[in-house]
């Protein structure tokens, strides 16, 4: 039963869609509803099982309120997940249908861009419903990715004294559209990036920009002040800390922990981290400029804002006992039962 789930957190909505003409399995999960829409981008895996999707959007719709709601914003948080990747040429009729799930929401969920849906992908949902988000003259990734070098120059600030990333040594994993960006700007300020990826042809391209190549089953042990997890979530795992090698964990990837005990170990290991639903606001802040009709100014000035918020949670953990994403965990929840409190819809 759904109310059991372990990742189950009273969700305010979950939606189911198979339709067998375009072979189409699909989940939209609304975590909390406020006022305005629920917001979340839609993701398309290989999932290996129909319960490892649920799990996935149960967890990212969550985790999208969080996000929403630390970068001061009004949005509830959704998500939602097509279960399998079609073949390229049934993709358009999958979309289309997708689009369908969506209009039978009412508008209730905005989606846009995720791991396996593009930006084209969205533009072509948009032509059957009016509910996508991230399509403008602004990529949601840009913002991802100055909002998360925003949270490596707060993390380093904050545990290496460093005005910037110059002379620091930063290991991505992940070198897509968000990695490739922020290898972009830290190569900029001078740092020595060393990067990993599974597809050989992004790797090549980040190899030309000056990254130095690491294996993928490496990146994450390299001695380095910064790991930058950029490609998909649970790399902080019982496994993977004590192999890790570095000061700081900042980057792009939703939950970067497979639970929040992972978070405690970390702090007991001295390593700060950045909770990666502030660290990767700023596609949603983009989403949010779209829907509030604002403009770029209004966005990066949200964005810039996300490395004050990290300080503050790092200096309110650093009052208790270090742990970083239990800190952002009841601030973000005490600031969710605050947005409960202020909507007319319920809890
Ligand atoms: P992307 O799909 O463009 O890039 C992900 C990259 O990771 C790809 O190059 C892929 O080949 C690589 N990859 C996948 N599995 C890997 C593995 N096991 N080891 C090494 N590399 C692997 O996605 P993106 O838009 O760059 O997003 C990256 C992460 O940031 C995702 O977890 C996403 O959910 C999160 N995120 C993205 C945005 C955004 O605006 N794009 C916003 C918030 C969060």
């Amino acid at each position: 039963m759904i109310y059991n789930h372990p990742e189950f957190d009273r969700h305010h909505e979950l939606h189911f869609h198979d339709d067998p003409t375009t072979g189409l399995k699909a989940i939209i999960a609304i975590h909390r509803a406020w006022d305005k829409p629920s917001m979340g981008g839609c993701r398309m895996r290989n999932y290996s099982n129909d319960e490892s999707a649920l799990r996935d959007v149960l967890r990212l719709s969550r985790g999208m309120s969080y996000k929403s709601v630390m970068a001061g914003l009004d949005f509830g948080g959704a998500k939602s997940v097509i279960i399998g990747a079609p073949k390229p040429a049934a993709r358009g009729a999958v979309l289309a249908s997708m689009a369908n799930f969506l209009n039978r929401l009412g508008g209730r969920y905005i989606t846009g861009i995720d791991v396996g849906v593009s930006a084209d992908d969205v533009a072509f949902m948009s032509k059957h419903t009016k509910y996508t988000a991230g399509t403008g003259a602004l990529p949601p990734e840009k913002m991802t990715a100055a909002g998360v070098y925003t949270a490596l120059k707060a993390s380093a600030k904050h545990r290496l004294r460093a005005d910037s990333l110059n002379g620091l040594t930063i290991s991505i994993l992940g070198l897509g559209k968000v990695g490739f960006q922020l290898a972009e700007m830290a190569l900029a300020d001078g740092a020595s990036v060393l990067g990993a990826d599974i597809n050989p042809a992004t790797l090549n391209s980040a190899i030309e920009l000056g990254v130095t190549p690491v294996s993928v089953d490496d990146a994450h042990k390299m001695p380095c002040d910064i790991f930058a997890p950029c490609a998909l979530g649970g790399i902080l795992n019982p496994m993977t800390i004590p192999e890790l090698n570095c000061a700081i964990v900042a980057g792009a990837a939703n939950n970067q922990f497979t639970n929040l005990d992972d978070a405690a170990e970390l702090s007991g290991r001295n390593i700060l981290y950045a909770p990666d639903y502030i660290a990767n606001a700023g596609g949603l802040i983009v989403l949010a400029m779209e829907y509030n009709r604002q403009n770029e100014a209004w966005a990066r000035a949200k964005v810039n804002a996300l490395g004050d918020t990290l300080t503050m949670i790092f200096e309110q953990a650093d009052a208790v006992d270090g742990n970083t994403g239990a800190t952002a965990e009841r601030i973000g929840a005490a600031r969710i039962a605050d947005m409960a409190q202020g909507s007319e819809l319920a809890a």
